[in-house]
């Protein structure tokens, strides 16, 4: 089955929203988008209005880096699905490994929080990947075996109908050390496997599987001519308008 790629950028804790709409104009002008691949970005909450804004006339989708499972409520400092929805989004990642690390989001909050991402409507990025420790001690498959049941636990196949989900190995995030293409196909074809055995092969083949982990401009075509890999979450790469047309427009 041939799967569109998706490529994606993540700001994290980067931007304030005249610097967004400044980056968006670049990219704009840099970058005619290809429309046999999907793009999103995901920018701090309060840059997501201004980016839905800035790129209104294009296909480019912004995404949110985070939400709340609750809906509302007394919860200080948090922001909730609906409300990310709400100024235009249309995705949300999920589960990525500095949210696990830094903020205490466990397994069950990140499947409670695909729950709210698939209710408000978002396209959810799962992300999953295995530390360094757990790779050099054999253990990356059933890391990612472990997180990914966790994480779609109580779904059907047709709730996960849009799941993206990112291969980050913590070990490449923001390290410079990308894995091989083929460390991460062989990790993108357990995924598929797995996905097949929790939700059936028609969801396994049709659900986008992305590598995360140092892409960079003159790694991305590499990566994206492995079979099981179908786009690409870019941290520090997608901060800089050129960096990420160059990744967005990789030669297929
Ligand atoms: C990320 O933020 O998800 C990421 C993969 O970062 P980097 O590309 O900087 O390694």
């Amino acid at each position: 089955m041939s799967r569109k790629p998706f490529l994606a950028g993540n700001w994290k804790m980067f931007k304030t929203s005249a610097q967004a709409r400044q980056f968006f104009s670049e990219l704009i002008k840099l970058s005619p988008l290809k429309d046999d691949r999907e793009v999103a970005l995901a920018v701090p909450f309060p840059s997501l209005e201004a980016s839905v804004a800035a790129v209104a006339d294009t296909p480019i989708i912004i995404a949110a880096q985070n939400v709340y499972f609750e809906n509302e409520g007394a919860f200080t400092g948090e922001v909730s699905a609906p409300m990310a929805a709400a100024t235009g989004a249309r995705a949300v990642i999920l589960g990525h490994s500095e949210r696990r690390q830094f903020f205490g989001d466990t397994g069950a909050w990140v499947n409670k929080k695909l729950g709210a991402a698939l209710a408000a409507g978002l396209i959810p990025i799962l992300c999953l990947g295995e530390s360094l420790a757990e790779r050099e001690g054999g253990r990356a498959f059933d890391v990612l075996a472990a997180q990914l049941k966790e994480a779609l636990n109580g779904f059907s196949a047709a709730d996960l109908a849009s799941l993206v989900i990112a291969y980050e190995p913590v070990w490449a995030i923001g390290s410079g050390k990308t894995a091989t293409p083929e460390t991460a196909q062989e990790a993108h074809v357990f995924i598929r496997r797995h996905l097949a055995e929790q939700l059936g092969d028609k969801t396994a083949e049709a659900a986008r599987i992305l590598y995360g982990g140092s892409v960079k401009p003159d790694n991305i075509a590499k990566l994206m001519s492995q079979p099981d890999i179908d786009g690409a979450l870019a941290g520090g790469a997608s901060l800089d308008a050129a960096a990420f047309a160059r990744i967005i427009n990789f030669d297929a």
